[in-house]
C-alpha cells in the first residue's frame, strides 16, 4: 500500500499519511487472542540485526567495532514502574534515515499489506506482522538505536499508535536497538515476569542469539550473562559428524522431559538444496497411546518457534514422531488448508519421508538384531506410513518385517524365499501367505499348519487387513489367507488328492443325518477328503468375507459392519469317527456324537458360546455322572 510523508525524516515530527484507513486499531485487535506473538517479531528484529553485524564483523567490515563478538547478546527487561517492556540488542542499529526507511515506510506498508491480507485467514503461527505488532500491546512505542558507523548519530523514533510519530536525534551511546514498549492497561500480563518467562520459553528457545532476561530491579545483583533463557546452538544446528549418540538422547530428554522411556531411533534432516531444511525426527515408544503423542514436532524458522502442528507440512503417518523441524522454506502466510498443494512443502514432505525410509534400510542393514528388537514399537508408524505413502510403500520393501507365529522375522522377499516352494497352491499357481490374527484363539488351526511344516505369520495389527489388500495388489501373483479360512488341504490344493473312505450313498446318508441335527443357518456343510488323523468337524471362515468384516472394523468399507459371520463346517469323511456315527443305529447316541464332534470343532474355532456352551457344559457334566 502507498504511502507518503508530508514532513521529512530529519524534522522532529511527521506525520504518517496512508491511503487506506490507518492500521493502528486494526493491529489493536488483530490476532487478539494470540497477541502474545509480538514478542517473538520484535525479538526476531533483534536477532536479525544481531547476525547482519555479526556477518559484517566476520567480513570485517563492521568498522571499528572491535570486541568480542561471541558475548553479543539480546536482553529483554521489564520496568514494572514506568510499564515498559525493553529488548534490546547489540545489533547493526538504525540510522535516523534507515528508520525512516524500515520502520517508517518498508514496516509500515508490510505491516498492512498483512493486515489487509490475512485479516481473516487462519495462518501458520501467524508471522510476518513484523515490528508494528508491538501495538497489539502498547499505548507508545518507541525506539532508540545507534548504527555500528561510528560517525553516524543515534536515533530516536516515537509512536502512540497514531499516524503521528518523532523522528529525531537520540541519545544512545551503545551500538544496536533498544525497543521501549509502554504496555497498555489491557496487556498487564505482558509486565508480569514469569508471563514473559513463559513466553521466551515457548517462542525463543532456541533462537540463535544469547537472549538474558532478569527484571530490572533484580539486575544489580546478577551475575553478567547469567538468566540466558535460550540455547543458541542446539544440536540439529550442528553437524552430524560431530555428534554422538548421549547428544541425541540428552537432547530429546530436554524437550519432552516427562518422557521416562528414552527414543527409539532419530533421524537428523540436514538438506541444503533444493530447500533448506534441519532438524530432528524422534521414533518414540508408542505402544497404544496414539493420541496423546500428537503435536510434538515442533516447527521452527530459522530456531525461531513457530507451531507445534505440523499438520499438512510432515506427511500424516509421522505425526506420531517427536521432535523439531527447521526451515526458512515453509511457506508461512498460506492457510493451512492451501499447504499440502504448495510445491516446496510437497518437495519437504517427500524428503521427510526418503530419510526416514533410509533410515530404516540403514539400521537393518546394519543392525538386524537392534531393529528387530524395536520393531514392534515401531512397526503401527511404518503400515500407517506404507498404507498412505505409496513412495513409502516401495521402499518399505526392504524392512518391513514379517513376523511369525513363533517369533521369528524375515523381510517380504526373505519371507517369499522361504516358502516359495512349499506354499503353492498347486490349482491356481498362487503363492500362499498363511497367517493369524491371533495366536491363542487360531491356537488349534496354527498347530495343524505347523504339524503340516507350513509357516504361519502373525498379523495382529489393527491396519493388517489393509496392509494385506494392499500386498496383493501389489504383487499379482500372492495370495494371504488366515489359518482359519479353510482346511489346509482345500488352501494348497496338493496333487496328492486323499481317496474318500466313503461311498457317494454313505456320504448322502450322513448328509441327511448331519443336516438334521445341524444348525444350517449359521454353517454351511461340506464333506471333505480329508487326511484320516485331521479332526472329524473343522470350522472355517472363508477368508474374503472375513476380510471385509474385519476391514469395516477399522474404518473402510464401513457398510460391511452388519454383516454377520459365515461359517463352513468341513466333516472329515475319512476320519473314523465319522464312520463310527454313520453307523450308530441309536438314534439318540448318534445325535449325541454330532452334538460333541460340533462342540469340540467350535471350541477350537472359539465361537462356541451362549446356548451351545451352556448345553454343552450341561451334557458333559451329565456324562461325568453317568459313567461313574
Ligand atoms: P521484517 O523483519 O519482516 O523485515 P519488520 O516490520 O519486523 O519486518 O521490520 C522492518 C525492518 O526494520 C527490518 O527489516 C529491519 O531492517 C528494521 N529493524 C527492525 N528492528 C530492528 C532492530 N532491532 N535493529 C535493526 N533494524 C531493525
Amino acid at each position: 500500500m502507498f504511502f507518503y510523508f508530508y514532513i521529512h525524516y530529519f524534522m522532529a515530527k511527521g506525520t504518517i499519511h496512508v491511503t487506506a484507513e490507518n492500521i493502528f486499531p486494526i493491529i489493536k485487535k488483530f490476532l487478539y487472542s494470540d497477541k502474545e506473538i509480538f514478542l517473538r517479531e520484535i525479538i526476531s528484529n533483534a536477532i536479525d540485526a544481531t547476525l547482519k553485524f555479526k556477518k559484517l564483523f566476520q567480513l570485517g567490515e563492521a568498522g571499528e567495532a572491535k570486541e568480542e563478538i561471541t558475548e553479543t547478546k539480546i536482553e529483554i527487561k521489564i520496568n514494572k514502574k514506568e510499564k515498559t517492556l525493553h529488548i534490546i540488542d547489540e545489533g547493526i542499529g538504525m540510522s535516523i534515515k534507515e528508520i525512516d526507511k524500515y520502520i517508517n515506510k518498508i514496516a509500515f506498508s508490510g505491516a498492512e499489506e498483512f493486515i489487509s491480507k490475512y485479516k481473516d485467514q487462519e495462518i501458520i503461527g501467524h508471522f510476518g506482522l513484523g515490528f508494528y505488532s508491538a501495538f497489539m500491546v502498547s499505548d507508545k512505542v518507541e525506539i532508540f538505536s545507534k548504527s555500528y558507523i561510528k560517525d553516524i548519530p543515534p536515533a530516536y523514533w516515537c509512536s502512540s499508535g497514531t499516524p503521528i510519530f518523532i523522528l529525531e536525534e537520540g541519545n544512545k551511546k551503545e551500538r544496536g536497538t533498544e525497543i521501549v514498549l509502554h504496555i497498555n492497561k489491557d496487556s498487564k500480563e505482558f509486565l508480569d515476569a514469569s508471563r514473559i518467562h513463559m513466553l521466551l520459553k515457548k517462542y525463543c528457545k532456541y533462537m540463535p542469539v544469547p537472549i538474558k532476561f532478569g527484571d530490572s530491579e533484580e539486575k544489580e545483583t546478577k551475575i553478567k550473562d547469567d538468566n540466558i533463557i535460550n540455547d543458541p546452538t542446539p544440536v540439529w544446528t550442528k553437524n552430524p559428524l560431530f555428534l554422538k549418540e548421549k547428544d541425541y538422547k540428552d537432547f530429546y530428554s530436554k524437550i519432552f522431559p516427562t518422557e521416562l522411556d528414552g527414543p527409539l531411533f532419530w533421524i537428523h534432516l540436514n538438506i541444503e538444496h533444493p530447500f533448506h531444511l534441519t532438524g530432528i525426527l524422534y521414533f518414540p515408544k508408542l505402544k497404544n497411546q496414539i493420541e496423546i503423542h500428537k503435536k510434538k514436532i515442533h516447527l521452527y524458522k530459522n530456531q525461531v518457534f513457530v507451531t507445534d502442528n505440523v499438520e499438512g507440512i510432515v506427511p500424516e503417518f509421522l505425526h506420531l514422531l517427536r521432535g523439531i523441524i527447521d526451515s526458512p522454506d515453509i511457506p508461512l502466510n498460506v492457510s493451512r488448508s492451501n499447504l499440502q498443494a504448495d510445491e516446496a512443502v510437497k518437495k519437504i514432505s517427500g524428503y521427510i519421508i526418503r530419510k526416514v525410509a533410509e533410515k530404516f534400510s540403514s539400521i537393518i542393514n546394519n543392525n538386524r538384531a537392534l531393529f528387530e528388537k524395536k520393531w514392534e514399537d515401531i512397526k503401527i508408524i511404518i503400515e500407517h506410513g506404507m498404507l498412505s505413502e505409496e513412495k513409502f510403500f516401495r521402499k518399505a520393501n526392504d524392512f518391513f518385517l514379517y513376523s511369525t507365529v513363533d517369533g521369528r522375522y524375515f523381510t517380504f522377499d526373505e519371507f517369499t524365499e522361504k516358502i516359495r516352494v512349499t506354499h503353492k497352491n498347486k490349482e491356481n499357481n498362487k503363492l500362499i501367505y498363511l497367517y493369524s490374527s491371533n495366536k491363542e484363539t487360531q491356537h488349534s488351526y496354527i498347530k495343524i499348519a505347523k504339524d503340516k511344516s507350513y509357516e504361519v505369520l502373525l498379523l495382529d495389527s489393527p491396519l493388517s487387513p489393509h496392509l494385506i489388500q494392499k500386498l496383493e495388489v501389489n504383487h499379482k501373483d500372492i495370495f494371504f489367507t488366515r489359518v482359519d479360512s479353510d482346511t489346509i488341504e482345500n488352501l494348497f490344493k496338493r496333487e496328492e488328492i486323499t481317496i474318500s473312505k466313503l461311498s457317494e450313498n454313505e456320504k448322502e446318508i450322513l448328509k441327511k443325518i448331519l443336516s438334521k441335527t445341524l444348525d444350517t443357518h449359521k454353517f454351511r456343510l461340506f464333506l471333505e477328503n480329508l487326511e484320516s488323523r485331521s479332526f472329524p468337524f473343522i470350522i472355517t471362515n472363508p477368508e474374503f468375507m472375513r476380510r471385509m468384516k474385519d476391514m469395516s472394523k477399522t474404518g473402510v468399507s464401513k457398510n460391511t459392519e452388519t454383516l454377520p459371520d459365515v461359517y463352513h463346517l468341513k466333516v472329515n469323511i475319512n476320519n473314523e469317527f465319522i464312520r463310527k456315527i454313520l453307523k450308530e443305529s441309536n438314534p439318540y447316541l448318534q445325535n449325541q456324537m454330532i452334538e460333541k464332534s460340533l462342540y469340540l470343532a467350535m471350541l477350537s474355532k472359539n465361537i462356541l458360546a451362549g446356548e451351545a456352551l451352556s448345553k454343552f457344559v450341561a451334557r458333559s457334566f451329565n456324562e461325568l455322572l453317568y459313567h461313574q
